[in-house]
């Protein structure tokens, strides 16, 4: 189980999360979004 946050845009697992904007940004495509880890059945 280790499915925390992926990037919606590349499904990258290096996600982090900005306190600051209150988003996720993803590390690799830079991508921002503002949703917990989706479970897509
Ligand atoms: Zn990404």
């Amino acid at each position: 189980m280790a499915a925390d946050s992926s990037c919606p845009q590349c499904n990258s697992v290096n996600v982090i999360f900005s306190k600051k904007r209150r988003l996720h940004v993803c590390e690799d495509c830079g991508h921002s979004f503002d949703i917990s880890p989706l479970n897509l059945a």
